[in-house]
């Protein structure tokens, strides 16, 4: 594999820079715009440089829901009761372990604000509360629970509240036109029309220093090697490093060797520029896991682990349902459901699924998976008792998705399956979205945001954290950057 050099380029090995602009913003996905609209209504004069053809990046195929709360116009329509205190007190708990507290306080108290500005950016976002479990809600609805907010341990500790804001887009259709298009759509017109300019098709290789201060970037553009100068400040935004299976092997091994939610440029390359920096970085070993199986399934059926025990309550957010299977199970898992199971999920979902194997008999099951004689009969026995009576006494499954099993049963081997992932560790980054060196001071002229650092999703995750915190701290990035 050809390793591209990271080491910063000394100031005074560049010969001439080819532009020259306040702000130099490196990738054009959400983290980017946010930060070039902030740093251009500041006045700076802002260059963005996007090494694919286009904006977007992974923003653009995302599900476009986004965590916002406190009781923001949506959940108030919505009927929904929330406050700063309570949307601060679960992420603390459901991000950890090690949530940077005062970036979650800053994110909790400027969440309000922050849905004003994306609306004031053109986002326009849908009405009406989704409650089936699902990755994302259909066309219209405006929020979801989308980090396990009203399931155990949760719901236990704090208020529930739903906090996933969901981008409006027409007909939207996962993968083709995703609501994470239409939030990019308007974050990078909105970028535009506050005045930064961008080019496209530009990668950024190597940060150019003069003394510890970072002072521009080197960049190719087909092959072409140029220097541009940025007279304030570089922001680094350019996502995460789950396309670099080198960093992944490095970083957190159980990531590697499953399937990227995200794209090709994911690869890891502004974190290395900024480590070579100097810059610390946090949660390398964290990632967001999709459990691969349809949350409306996984949410009535019974999880296992490879040797025939639950390990999870399977009505909570299916990340951390992922986390689990992925991080303390290392994959080896099954889903156990009965007909009236398949029925329910095809009437609500529209998506049968076929098992790997169906038995009247759980003994044939637990042979044909490999698990020791009478730990599944035990399982599902214990199960049942407690299901028909509404109650999960093991993990707390909420009494609306409980149901004594019934054969037929079908089993689904999910031991070979890759999860979707992306990482959650990155460049460490003050709450000003300067990066910080290891000895803990900011590193002169430089500053990050989105995937590119470690954020809101410590090593937990939440659905909407990303885009949340990649536009939250993007802006002040943007606007720091252009304070210098
Ligand atoms: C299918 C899918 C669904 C998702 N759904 C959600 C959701 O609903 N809610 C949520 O919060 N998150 C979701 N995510 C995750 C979320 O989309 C990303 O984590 C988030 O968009 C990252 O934003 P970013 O600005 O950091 O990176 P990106 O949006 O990826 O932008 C980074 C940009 O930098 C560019 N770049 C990379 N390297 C360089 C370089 N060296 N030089 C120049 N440019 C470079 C890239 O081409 C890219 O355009 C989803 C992701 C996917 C793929």
């Amino acid at each position: 594999m050809q390793i591209t050099r990271t080491t910063p380029v000394p100031m005074s090995d560049v010969r001439g820079w080819s532009a020259e602009t306040d702000v130099l913003i490196v990738g054009h996905g959400c983290a980017g715009a946010s930060a070039a609209i902030e740093a251009a209504r500041a006045g700076a004069e802002v260059l963005v440089v996007e090494a694919a053809g286009g904006w977007g990046g992974a923003t653009a195929m995302s599900g476009g829901e986004i965590y916002l709360g406190g009781g923001t116009p949506v959940q108030i329509a919505c009927g929904v009761h929330d406050t700063p205190e309570a949307m601060y007190d679960f992420l603390q708990m459901a991000t950890g372990p090690g949530p940077d507290e005062e970036k979650l306080a800053a994110y909790c108290e400027g969440s309000l604000e922050h849905f004003d500005w994306l609306v004031g950016c053109g986002v326009p976002f849908g009405a009406g509360l989704w409650t089936e479990p699902s990755w994302e809600a259909p066309t219209g609805y405006g929020l979801m629970y989308t980090g396990g907010e009203n399931a155990h341990p949760f719901a236990d500790r704090v208020p529930a509240a739903p906090r996933g804001h969901i981008v409006h887009m027409e007909d939207k259709r996962p993968g083709e036109r995703s609501a994470g298009w239409m939030l990019m759509k308007h974050l990078a017109a909105t970028a535009e029309r506050s005045g930064a300019s961008v080019r496209y098709g530009v990668r950024t290789e190597r940060l150019v220093v003069d003394g510890d201060r970072v002072v521009g970037a080197e960049t190719v553009t087909f092959g072409e090697r140029a220097f541009l100068r940025a007279r304030r400040g570089v922001v680094l935004a350019a996502g995460g490093f789950g396309a670099d299976q080198r960093m992944l092997a490095q970083h957190s091994p159980r990531l590697s060797r499953n399937r990227l939610v995200g794209t090709d440029h994911d690869d890891g390359g502004a974190i290395r520029m900024g480590q070579a920096a100097g810059a610390a970085v946090r949660h390398m070993d964290a990632g967001q896991v999709a459990f691969p199986a349809d949350p409306a399934l996984l949410f009535r059926s019974v999880l296992l682990d490879a040797h025939g025990r639950r390990f999870i309550n399977e009505d909570t957010y299916p990340g951390r349902v992922g986390q689990a299977a992925l991080f303390r199970q290392d994959r080896q898992v099954f889903l156990l459901y009965d007909e009236a199971i398949n029925e329910e999920v095809e009437r609500t979902a529209g998506r049968p699924v076929e098992p790997t194997w169906v038995s009247d008999d759980l003994a044939e099951l637990e042979d044909l998976a490999g698990i020791a004689s009478g730990v599944l009969s035990d399982t599902v026995e214990m199960y049942n008792a407690h299901a028909g009576k509404g109650e999960d006494p093991l993990f707390h499954k909420s009494a609306r998705w409980l149901r004594p099993l019934a054969p037929p049963y079908g089993m689904l081997d999910l031991r070979n399956t890759p999860f979707g992932i992306f990482t959650l560790g990155g460049l460490h980054t003050s709450v000003r979205g300067e990066v910080l060196g290891v000895d803990g001071d900011p590193i002169p002229g430089l500053f990050a945001a989105g995937r590119t650092t470690a954020g809101i999703p410590s090593w937990g995750y939440c659905s909407g954290t990303s885009l949340g915190d990649g536009t939250f701290f993007g802006r002040r990035a943007g606007r720091n950057a252009a304070a210098v």
